[in-house]
């Protein structure tokens, strides 16, 4: 181990262990049992029986290696990373975690710790990249990581978040992703009171963002292709819903927003949001569409408009969004699903029909 920060590298002591899993071998594969290696945990380590896992969108593009150009997949792939669970065990110098604690997981496992991003609490844009929870180098066990769709993890406790019994925990597992994601960015652009603020897309991440934009204040817009999720959308907080396959309708909307918040996971055209934006409004992606996306520059001109993006957020943050959470009783709609379901889950995924986040009771691995 590393003196300086704590950190185990590749090839330090540690014990395998195993745990079932389910994971996908080639893109075209579907899922399937598998048993993975897991470690038993160092000083630092908690280790967590899983309870669920929430089902990103990124889980899909990753199992069907349509990020290939930036993040290839490696096979084979246990995805995941909304995990809550209960801990298990943990080592001799963990402070933070007990044995029969509820603990979670999201998107990383680690980061260098050292770098300027680190330190400032934002692991996510760690300069040397944070390890993802998935597919991504394991620096302890080498090989890559493993996600949640498993029966247990082992995480270094300074990735792990406190998640309130208060919350339900198959309802709380979609924050550590969907929450944190939409949570982030409307933090950091200040989004609130007297703000016209646009969600395009009603899934996992979009249902989050709206839930939060509405608790901060705003007023909600949201866009959608599924005429059918109209009444869900207001029952979750939006004040107004577009369909955003109308032009006339999109068009009511030109020059009125501060800021929209984008989680479609397809190609869609942005050009006719950067138009809805009020003078230095700010479109803000979050969806990671498989090929580029065209913009019309003459868009950010008039009005000097913004286009940005957001990734998850730092650990400091997803604590701060996971007890605001509790505080204002507020969890993810979810699907509750079987392992053994998952293929069809993600079959519905791609035809934007979830509501409206499937979560996986990890029970159903030992069936
Ligand atoms: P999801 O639950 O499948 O929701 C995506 C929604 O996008 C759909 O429900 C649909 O909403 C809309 N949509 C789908 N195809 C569309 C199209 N062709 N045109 C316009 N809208 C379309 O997915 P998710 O889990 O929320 O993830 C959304 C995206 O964010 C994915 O690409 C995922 O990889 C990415 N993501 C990014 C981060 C990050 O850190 N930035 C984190 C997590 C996920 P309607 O039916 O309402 O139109
Ligand atoms: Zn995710």
């Amino acid at each position: 181990m590393s003196e300086a920060t704590g950190q185990a590298t590749v090839g330090q002591k540690v014990k395998p262990v195993t745990a079932r899993a389910y994971a996908a071998q080639s893109p075209t594969s579907g899922l399937a049992g598998i048993t993975i290696p897991r470690r038993d945990p160092r000083p630092q380590d908690v280790q967590i029986e899983i309870l669920y896992c929430g089902v990103c969108h990124s889980d899909l593009h990753q199992v069907r290696n349509e990020w290939k150009e930036v993040l290839p997949t490696v096979y084979p792939c246990v995805p995941g990373h909304e995990i809550v669970g209960r801990v298990v065990k943990v080592g001799s110098a963990v402070k933070k975690f007990k044995e029969g604690d509820v603990a979670a997981v999201g998107c990383m496992v680690d980061s260098d710790r050292k770098c300027a991003n680190c330190l400032a609490g934002e692991e996510q844009y760690c300069e040397q990249l944070p390890t993802f929870t998935y597919n991504f180098p394991d620096k302890v066990l080498g090989g890559v990581t493993y996600g949640g769709y498993s029966e247990s993890i082992v995480v270094d406790e300074a990735f792990v978040l406190r998640v309130s019994d208060k919350l339900n925990l198959a309802g709380a597992a979609p924050l550590l992703c969907a929450g944190i994601t939409t949570y982030s960015p409307l933090k950091h652009w200040n989004v609130g009171r007297g703000q016209k603020v646009g969600i395009v897309g009603l899934g996992g991440l979009g249902h989050m963002g709206v839930k939060f934009a509405k608790a901060f204040g705003a007023n909600v817009v949201l866009f959608t292709t599924s005429a059918g999720k109209t009444e869900d959308a207001l029952r979750l907080g939006a004040d107004e819903v577009v369909i955003s396959r109308n032009a006339a309708e999109m068009q009511k909307h030109a020059g009125s927003f501060h800021f929209i918040l984008d989680t479609a996971s397809a190609q869609h055209d942005i050009n006719a949001y950067l138009t809805l934006l009020k003078l230095d409004g700010t479109l803000t992606m979050l969806g990671a569409p498989e090929k580029p996306l065209p913009v019309a520059v003459f868009n950010l001109l008039f009005g000097r408009h913004r286009l940005a993006g957001s990734g998850i957020g730092g650990i400091r943050q997803t604590q701060e969004m996971l007890d605001f959470c509790a505080e204002h009783g507020i969890t993810a709609d979810i699907e509750m699903i079987k392992i053994q379901q998952i293929d069809e889950a993600y079959e519905r995924l791609v035809k934007s029909d979830v509501k409206y986040r499937f979560v996986i009771d990890m029970a159903s691995l030992k069936v």
